[in-house]
């Protein structure tokens, strides 16, 4: 999560964003020219405002498909159409609105999304992440990863944009190659922010969770959850909604991800 926003001029009154960069092979090149202004062609959709090049395009089939089942799988509308920005190139993305590392940004407050990919669900599901409360890095990365799938092909694990692997799979992995963080130590905004890589676990544990205790938990998780909360106030709420220590859950879940091998 990255804060202030350099907002866009049609969206001055944002104050909140969510940044990702959860590629492990994020770009390294500056930016080199502002952008925004090459996103003249606009069309509607019934959730989105979608913004793009001319010559370029958005898959607005399958954006749609993700936000209305995410929508009614929640029981969570959001307030206004999403205003897709789809740029062409990692250049005009991060002059424009993210310069840096960043692949991707939502800002709930708009409702915004600003990507370069015709199919981000992963910024689509912070924006509904934002209606359910203010939670941590931990679980607003942890729900875009858990939910970063393609209703339209069929598909509702939460998959990584770039292996195509499950964030469960990724998981595995790394538990196999002992690099597996222990949840105390990610559990916390600086703790998860700290540790390459946690929004991958996050998002196994985050859908584990949910699969197994229902996504009202989690919806209560993410609204009960602050920001800047500490690891134990953060262990105490889990206790509080949960019945289980973290350390109960955590090892819950490395079962069932052993299980799964
Ligand atoms: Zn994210």
């Amino acid at each position: 999560m990255s804060r202030p926003l350099i907002a866009p001029p049609a969206l001055a009154a944002v104050v909140l964003a969510i940044a990702c960069s959860s590629s492990p092979t994020a770009p390294t090149a500056g930016p080199t020219m502002s952008a925004f202004v090459q996103l003249t062609e606009r069309f509607e959709t019934a959730h989105f405002v979608l913004h793009h090049a001319p010559g370029d395009s958005v898959d607005a089939e399958r954006c749609e498909a993700h936000l209305q089942w995410l929508s009614a799988y929640l029981g969570v509308a959001l307030p206004a159409k999403v205003d897709y920005y789809k740029f062409r190139e990692w250049e005009d993305y991060w002059a424009a609105v993210s310069p840096g590392t960043s692949l991707g940004m939502a800002q709930p407050g708009g409702p915004a999304v600003f990507t370069i990919q015709p199919f981000h669900a992963h910024e689509v599901v912070h924006l509904f992440t934002g209606q359910l409360g203010s939670p941590n890095s931990f679980f607003h990365e942890g729900m875009s990863n858990a939910f970063q799938n393609d209703p339209l092909a069929g598909d509702y694990e939460g998959r990584d944009h770039w292996s195509g692997l499950t964030f469960h799979d990724l998981a595995r992995q790394a538990r196999a190659a002992g690099t597996l963080p222990r949840l105390e130590t990610i559990i916390d905004t600086d703790g998860f922010r700290s540790t390459p890589g946690a929004a991958r676990p996050a998002g196994s544990f985050v859908r584990y969770l949910v699969d197994t205790q229902g996504v009202g938990r989690m919806k209560q998780t993410c609204a009960a959850v602050g920001w800047s909360d500490s690891r134990e106030t953060v262990a105490d709420t889990l206790l509080a909604i949960y019945g289980e220590s973290l350390p109960e859950l955590e090892r819950a879940w490395l079962a069932f991800l052993d299980a799964g091998r």
